[in-house]
């Protein structure tokens, strides 16, 4: 069988616009905001009502003791898997069904959905339920064209991405949902651009470092120990060096954009000595306490210890040589680069099908922030996985958020025609 065998698959999903839209509507319409994790065991009974009725198997399964688990906001979870009765490897489609907050700025209903002139709207249009309803469209004419498939395909609605994902795909990779006896290829939808695939993205290092002072009146501060002031000393040693260093430093990783081919370190917050009252005075004290939290993004040149190590020995120096200094430093979130290789059977299959659909040959890209690869590389060890689907990323996260259907239809032909072509074992 060659390219012709999809024409069916390819019609049918174009005749499935209407439906298409309908889909990314309804999962638009649970607003499945995260935190607290709002409406999630609604929407997975949704998509695994609709998948049951097509031939899955469908499980749902909550991440009981995940964090944020509890009986208002359980962690739910739905795999359905289709069989096509042929031995051959098993093909994943991934998404997440949380979003984050709406925020402000909103000229649309977030959850009303709308569709304008080709565009939905909504919290989570883009991230990524655009997406997801994308795939099931796409599997769906797949399996409804008739075609003989081997193998399996399998959907999953997973929760809290946009939390770290411990009550979604790390869980799921923990119980052996990503293992190599039930998954081969593995496709994410996230919004990171219909004309591109996305082999994985940076690593992360998020820590809380608190310099230490003692409490004097604010009149004499000679007689205590400025907290701030310690702070004031780490900034200006990242100023000198840590920034230095960083921007000298350049990833072969494809990421994008441009400056997210460097190192990067955000200074989340500062927090330092006591709070204004209630009146809007202030404390009349030396603040003995200042804390501040960091956000370092890595590359995958760079090891986890390394990045760690460089912030340390900046605040084990400023022990020895600065009168009074003291601190702490408490690791709050750490994340290893993930990066599949671009010869990869999944990279070779979705560009292919990209270049075949949309008559480009796609860049092959690294996102600047982390997703649910993580989990799949690390937990399930499973290798073979990119972020391909119809989102366009700047959008994620904005006010006023939309997917475009037409994007979602052509991402829908990309991944039958990927999922084909790794069911089939037609990668060359
Ligand atoms: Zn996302």
């Amino acid at each position: 069988m060659g390219e012709q065998s999809l024409d069916k698959t390819f019609e049918l999903i174009e005749k499935s616009e209407v439906a298409l839209v309908r889909l990314c509507q309804d999962l638009i319409r649970f607003p499945t905001v995260n935190p607290p994790g709002n409406d999630y065991q609604a929407c997975v009974e949704y998509i695994g009502n609709r998948l049951k009725n097509r031939g899955f198997t469908v499980e749902y399964i909550r991440a009981y003791g995940a964090p944020g688990d509890c009986a208002d906001y359980p962690r739910y979870n739905v795999v359905a898997r289709y069989e096509t009765g042929r031995q051959g490897p098993c093909v994943h489609f991934n998404s997440h069904i949380d979003v984050v907050e709406t925020g402000d700025g909103w000229t649309k209903d977030p959850f009303a959905a709308e569709l304008i002139d080709g565009k939905i709207y909504g919290r989570g249009a883009c991230d990524m339920k655009g997406g997801l309803a994308a795939s099931i469209i796409a599997v769906e004419a797949l399996i409804e064209s008739g075609i003989e498939l081997k193998g399996a395909i399998e959907i999953s609605g997973t929760a809290d991405e946009e939390s770290g994902g411990l009550g979604g795909v790390a869980y799921l990779a923990e119980k052996g949902y990503f293992s190599k006896d039930r998954v081969d290829h593995v496709i994410i939808p996230e919004p990171l651009n219909v004309d591109r695939v996305c082999l994985g993205h940076r690593g992360v290092w998020w820590a809380e470092i608190e310099t230490h002072g003692r409490i004097a009146h604010g009149s004499m501060p000679f007689l205590g120990d400025c907290a701030v002031r310690h702070m004031g000393a780490v900034m200006t040693e990242f100023e000198d060096k840590l920034y230095p260093a960083m921007a000298a430093r350049y990833t072969s990783m494809p990421v994008v954009p441009e400056g997210a081919k460097q190192s990067t370190l955000n200074i989340n917050s500062i927090h330092g000595g006591q709070e204004e009252g209630n009146e809007g005075l202030p404390a009349p004290c030396v603040p003995d306490s200042c804390r501040m939290i960091i956000d370092r993004r890595f590359l995958v040149e760079e090891q986890l210890d390394d990045v760690k190590g460089e912030v340390r020995e900046i605040l084990a120096t400023l022990a020895k040589t600065r009168d009074g200094f003291k601190y702490e430093i408490r690791d709050m979130l750490e994340v290893i680069p993930s990066m599949t290789d671009e010869n990869a059977p999944v990279v070779r299959a979705t560009a292919k099908a990209i270049e075949e659909i949309l008559g480009k040959k796609p860049d092959l890209i690294c996102s600047p922030g982390t997703y649910d690869q993580k989990h799949i590389d690390r937990i399930g060890n499973l290798q073979d996985c990119i972020a391909y689907g119809p989102g366009i990323l700047e959008l994620a996260h904005q006010p006023d958020e939309y997917v475009v259907v037409e994007d979602m239809i052509n991402s829908a032909k990309v991944m039958a025609s990927a999922a084909y072509k790794l069911l089939m074992g037609e990668v060359d």
